[in-house]
């Protein structure tokens, strides 16, 4: 189709989100040595922006990795073999989860909930009372797959309430669209990636542990990923193998946007984007498939009875340069999911939104052209 080749390239997906010039720019710093005091203070700093974001009274680790690292990292600290752990699992990355303490011979109690919909919490309850031993909780803050960000405060504190487990949480698409202050909700980990929220290229993870996990990391071996040797080495810079340079470089100006705002603002952007997201996919009569508790960070919408996704999916992206995600495993070709992630604006999601709609139309569905930007645009206007 080269009749578009004036079409830029947008990512709507949940990761990698668009990332700012000035970040772009700041990758291109290739000559860094990462053993002297300049890269050392550099380091510093960013781990300094980044814990304004956790919540933490020590700042996180950064880590060279996918988020995936940090959650393998988590596990890894935090648990022995044959450590009983209680896993939820409401999508694609809570079966990470899953399968990640399984990996590490964890003994296994999943709560698997369907698709769509969040925990219910008298069954994380039920299930702690039930198995004492439990070490730890492992949870997303907000299932990527489906589009359900969990109630982290209220599901924090029940757990609280009844056991000492740990509370370890993969906030990789949560954070920056939800504001998760760790100490303040007596997490003991939370664990995210510099390709979602901070709106970097992927490569980074970032994770912060509460005093008592500090106290108390596992035995077992580790090496790449041992936070007791980062954490002493980072407090003064220094990691324990070579860093990511050109992403931590990267990383300053996005943080450096995203703390102009600080955490709430942040929060209170992203919830604006959603809601405008979410009033844009009804106003085309299309439902959303998160059944509450609806995502910050993406809307995940189910096409119409017969649509193909990947037809869908595959049109925007070569007429428009509009990348969206679809489903994942069963929901392959009945749903999409668009990101408003990272360092995202306004006009950002209404030209996704225009692009979906003309997609779906030229696919078939009968919604009047206009109808979904129009709706997004009226909350947008009536939320300033
Ligand atoms: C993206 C994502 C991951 C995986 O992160 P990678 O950087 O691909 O390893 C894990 N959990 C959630 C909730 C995610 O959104």
């Amino acid at each position: 189709m080269d009749t578009y080749a004036f079409v830029k390239d947008r990512l709507y997906c949940p990761g990698p989100t668009p990332v700012p010039h000035a970040s772009a720019v700041a990758a291109l710093q290739t000559n860094v040595y990462h053993r002297t005091d300049a890269f050392r203070e550099k380091f510093l700093y960013a781990r300094k922006l980044l814990g304004t974001f956790f919540g933490s009274s020590e700042a996180p680790l950064i880590l060279t990795s996918s988020g995936t690292g940090a959650m393998e990292a988590a596990m890894v600290n935090l648990t022995n073999p044959k450590d009983h752990i209680l896993v939820l699992n409401g999508g694609k990355f809570g079966e990470r989860w899953a399968k990640l303490g399984s990996a590490y011979q964890c003994e296994i109690t999943a709560y698997e909930f369907p698709w769509g919909e969040s925990p219910n919490i008298d069954r994380i309850t039920e299930l702690l009372r039930a198995h004492p031993d439990i070490k730890a909780v492992f949870l997303q803050a907000n299932e990527t797959s489906t589009g359900v960000a969990y109630p982290i405060k209220s599901i924090a504190a029940a757990i609280r309430a009844v056991s000492k487990a740990y509370i370890v949480v993969d906030a990789i698409s949560a954070l920056i669209a939800h504001n998760l202050p760790m100490d303040e909700l007596h997490l003991d980990c939370l664990l995210t990636g510099s390709q979602k929220g901070f709106g970097i290229p992927p490569g980074l993870a970032f994770i912060a542990l509460s005093d008592r996990a500090w106290l108390n990391l596992s035995s077992r071996p580790k090496f790449y990923f041992d936070l007791k040797k980062e954490r002493e080495g980072q407090a003064k810079g220094e990691t324990a193998w070579t860093p990511a340079t050109t992403l931590i470089e990267s990383l300053i100006p996005s943080l450096e946007i995203l703390t102009k705002l600080g955490p709430d603002a942040c929060e209170k952007h992203h919830a604006r984007l959603a809601i405008a997201c979410q009033k844009a996919a009804t106003a085309m009569g299309l439902n959303l498939f998160s059944k509450a508790h609806h995502s910050h960070a993406l809307t995940a919408i189910e096409l119409p009875n017969g649509m193909d996704g990947s037809k869908l999916l595959k049109y925007c992206r070569v007429r428009f340069g509009t990348v969206f995600a679809g489903g994942q495993d069963h929901l392959k070709g009945k749903i999409i999911r668009l990101a408003h992630l990272g360092v995202v604006d306004e006009l950002d999601l209404l030209a996704g939104i225009a692009a979906l709609e003309m997609g779906l139309k030229k696919l078939g569905h009968s919604s009047k052209l206009g109808v979904g930007i129009g709706a997004a645009m009226e909350s947008l206007n009536a939320s300033e």
